[in-house]
């Protein structure tokens, strides 16, 4: 990420032990995510897509394997009226169900459990509970998913711009954060890893002034791979000087690609049994959809030196809250 080297500073603190100074800053980038959540969550509502809630433990989750940024150090387990169940580390499996049965296009805004290495409290782009802004459209294709993005993505400024305009002068963004222009440019992960090598992920965000499109990028089963030319379906939105925001792609459904992608993965099919069953009997359906970090948007929208700056309570990797 090439926010390693930005958030390298201090370790945010809890609201209690913030300065007068600290708490205001916090109160101003409050105001700014509740603009953020307000213009996303209208925009979606009024676009027709259902707004579910999201659930904390189930018996499947995303396994985050394979995926070269994922780095977890351990998977929350544990045990409810005798079955084992998982702590939410996405809601995909669930996107995957809602998506093929009751709900065409919905979005939810989901907590994920990720506990990252303790390393990574470093990075300043990673904590170890966060939010995603996580939405899936029934037969829907990148170029929708990708329409539909820019448009939040721009109108969110033009709205911030415009609606939060004092806490963004006082923050010292105002100036520095333009409306994108859209449609955003798109690359293909061999270009990057041609002209940046094995370390794009890092390089590409220096290299932008306006956010960018990822495709083909290899990672869990779900990401839909092209068995005609091995490319993946997937693309990841990259902002400038911060990294990665938003990753998503068209769906697998079919049984026998689900099954002999876990197998090749090493992913466990037990932890999956219902998705491989309902995908057996026919009844998943293609599906295209993302998850967005809402702190790590907002965290690019306030130029946040950490991102455990725009959570009320951080959950910096390394370090217990008491809240
Ligand atoms: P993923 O599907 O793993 O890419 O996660 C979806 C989105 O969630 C990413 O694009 C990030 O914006 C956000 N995200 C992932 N991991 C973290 C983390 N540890 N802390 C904060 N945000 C994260
Ligand atoms: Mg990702």
């Amino acid at each position: 990420m090439a926010k390693e080297a930005a958030g390298a500073g201090t370790t945010p603190k809890p609201l209690h032990e913030l300065s007068r100074r600290g708490l205001a800053r916090k109160l101003q980038v409050g105001k700014v995510s509740t603009g953020t959540l307000r213009y996303l969550s209208n925009t979606l509502v009024g676009k027709g897509f259902d707004w579910l809630l999201p659930v904390v433990f189930s018996k499947s989750t995303d396994p985050l394997w394979p995926d070269p940024g994922a780095s977890i150090e351990k998977r929350i387990e544990t045990e409810v009226y005798g079955e084992s169940v998982r702590a939410t580390q996405s809601m995909i499996i669930h996107k995957l169900v809602a998506c093929s049965t009751a709900f065409g296009k919905f979005f939810v805004l989901s907590p994920n459990v990720r506990i990252e290495k303790r390393e990574r409290g470093a990075t300043g782009w990673h904590s170890y509970e966060f939010t995603q802004l996580d939405f899936e459209v029934r037969d829907g294709r990148f170029e929708h998913i990708k329409s539909l993005v820019e448009e939040l993505i721009v109108g969110l400024i033009g709205e911030l711009k415009s609606e939060r305009r004092e806490e963004l002068t006082s923050l010292g963004r105002y100036g520095r954060l333009t409306a994108p222009k859209a449609p955003f440019r798109t690359f293909d992960t061999a270009t990057l890893r041609a002209r940046y090598g094995e370390a794009w992920e890092a390089a590409l965000p220096k290299s932008i002034s306006e956010p960018v499109w990822v495709t083909n990028i290899p990672r869990e089963f779900y990401d839909f791979e092209d068995p005609s030319t091995g490319k993946w379906d997937n693309y990841d939105l990259f902002v400038p000087s911060y990294g990665e925001i938003l990753s998503g792609a068209r769906r697998e459904w079919e049984y026998e690609r689900i099954r002999a992608k876990m197998e090749r993965d090493g992913v466990r099919k037990e932890n999956y049994a219902l998705l491989l069953k309902l995908a057996k009997e026919g009844r998943l359906r293609p599906s295209a959809g993302a998850g967005m970090g809402v702190e790590r948007l907002v965290s690019w929208i306030v130029g946040a030196k950490h991102i455990g700056e725009v959570q009320p309570f951080p959950k910096v990797p390394g370090t217990v809250y008491d809240l």
